[in-house]
């Protein structure tokens, strides 16, 4: 394919980019394009990214976007604003010159990699699987600062080491807003000392915040212990999201799993370590993925082999690549490998035939029915067809697709948060298309597109919620497949 601009506005955005050669505050990253990073800078890094290519630098992954814009149309934030900086083989292009150390317009630099949503749609689209999203956050993690903010960093060593205060924190910040006093939580900084301050936001969206978390409720559950048994047919890990925040999620994972896929035990596990990975914290992200791998073996020592199944498609997707995280270690890369193989989404997890049989007055609730596909489900892991097919047979011709299903909705971790302007355009035309298919109720696994769509429906079409998958097959499919 060709290695030349394809149109006049890519022309022009290449000019300016080629024309900010010259000092900068990357110019120190890399001159040598195999030099990765300055020594000091390595523990903030991943080590060579694991493409469908193989294993490739940094530099030379970026260097694989031969600029041929296929992915275009992909791109959620290029397609809203027409600029070419802000689409895949724009940002492609700046972290390319920021290695090189040709890049001096750091503003534009900054805008382009902060503005990505890391949905990997232009992934799904290229034909080389250039990993944009991974290439950005390692461009963001070049950035001066980045990662350095006092509070998040204070808020992943407490989840990772003292994850009892983490939970008495933002109980206390809970309650606070339970008392009618959702200001003062604000005021007194309590989402700050969190390192959270989309929490707030993201808590007034959900409606309702629980007292207690899944992890205290699950743990509670003696059918839900590995002591006494020495074989399970699952292992539930909870994901952040659905421990803190929708425990409803959570505890209608377990019970789909017991019903439809038998007896199964909670791994009691930490944080994924993904907020860590995403927001300029490597060395915590491994050290959680580390003890999880450990709890993980310990398990399996025990029980044998056994699928570990997660519920926000954000988790489920990073823990499917620990091996990244890990690749220039031999000691842990392999134990990573092994934890990330037996990494399944709920989405994935149930057999169609399996789901059970509708509930009608469940399915009447529920009105028509449609699925989004959150991008770490769709573009992460390939999750497309195993949730629709469940879906089709519970909700049969309740069930209408939504057009442009994989177009991300603007949440994407706390980007609403930070980039509330595009996001909200994003949302806007998720919005469109969910009233376009008329649907009662949207379905989604990812637990910040819950958060974003059901924000935006309550403004815009209020008529409609959206549900975690698991409540949804948890309300409507009650029969057990030997019922049926
Ligand atoms: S990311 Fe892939 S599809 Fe997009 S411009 Fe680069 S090579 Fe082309
Ligand atoms: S990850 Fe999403 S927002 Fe970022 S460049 Fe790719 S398609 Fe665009």
């Amino acid at each position: 394919m060709s290695d030349q601009p394809q149109n006049e506005e890519t022309a022009k955005a290449r000019r300016e980019m080629d024309s900010a050669a010259g000092n900068s505050s990357f110019a120190h990253i890399q001159h040598d394009a195999n030099e990765m990073y300055p020594h000091e800078q390595a523990d903030r890094h991943l080590g060579p990214l694991l493409t469908d290519l193989g294993e490739r630098t940094l530099y030379d992954a970026a260097a694989q976007c031969n600029r041929c814009g296929y992915c275009e149309t992909s791109c959620p934030t290029y397609m809203l604003t027409g600029r070419e900086t802000i689409s895949a083989r724009g940002r492609n292009q700046f972290v390319r010159m920021l290695l090189e150390g040709k890049a001096r317009h750091t503003a534009d630099a900054r805008e382009a990699l902060s503005t990505c949503l890391l949905c990997g749609a232009c992934s799904s689209a290229c034909y080389a699987k250039v990993p944009t999203a991974d290439i950005v956050l390692e461009g963001r993690r070049s950035l001066d600062g980045y990662g350095d903010n006092f509070f998040a960093r204070a808020a992943v060593k407490t989840l990772l080491d003292a994850p009892g205060l983490f939970a008495f924190w933002l109980k206390l910040a809970y309650l606070v807003k339970l008392s009618g006093l959702p200001r003062l939580a604000n005021k007194l900084g309590l989402y700050d000392l969190l390192g959270m301050p989309g929490l707030s936001e993201a808590e007034g969206a959900v409606g309702k915040v629980p007292l207690r978390f899944a992890s205290e409720l699950l743990h509670a559950n003696p059918a839900l212990r590995a002591e006494g048994k020495t074989t399970v047919n699952w292992a539930y890990f909870a994901p952040c999201g659905p421990n803190f925040l929708f425990t409803d999620v959570a505890l209608a994972t377990v019970r789909v799993l017991r019903r439809t896929s038998g007896e199964g035990i909670f791994m009691e596990n930490l944080c994924c370590g993904l907020l860590a990975h995403n927001y300029g914290r490597m060395e915590d992200a491994r050290e959680f993925a580390r003890r999880n791998i450990v709890r993980y073996e310990a398990l399996k020592a025990q029980l044998g082999e056994f699928p570990l199944i997660a519920d926000c498609s954000s988790c489920a997707a990073f823990m499917k690549t620990y091996e990244q995280l890990f690749t220039g270690d031999e000691e842990w890369r392999p134990r990573a490998k092994a934890f990330a193989a037996a990494v399944r989404d709920i989405l994935e997890f149930i057999p169609a035939e399996k789901a059970g049989k509708a509930d009608p007055a469940a399915l009447e609730r529920a009105g028509r029915v449609t699925y989004h596909d959150s991008c770490r489900a769709c573009h992460g892991q390939g999750i497309r067809q195993e949730p629709r097919d469940v879906l089709r047979k519970l909700a049969g011709k309740n069930y209408r697709e939504l057009n442009e299903s994989d177009w991300c909705c603007g949440g994407a971790g706390a980007y609403a948060f930070t980039n509330p302007k595009i996001a909200a355009m994003v949302l806007d035309r998720k919005l469109r298309n969910i009233a376009s298919a008329q649907a009662d109720t949207v379905i989604a696994g990812g637990t910040s597109c819950l958060i974003q769509i059901n924000a935006g429906l309550r403004a815009a079409y209020p008529s409609a919620r959206a549900v975690h998958y698991s409540v949804f097959v948890d309300e409507v499919a009650r029969e057990t497949p030997a019922a049926q």
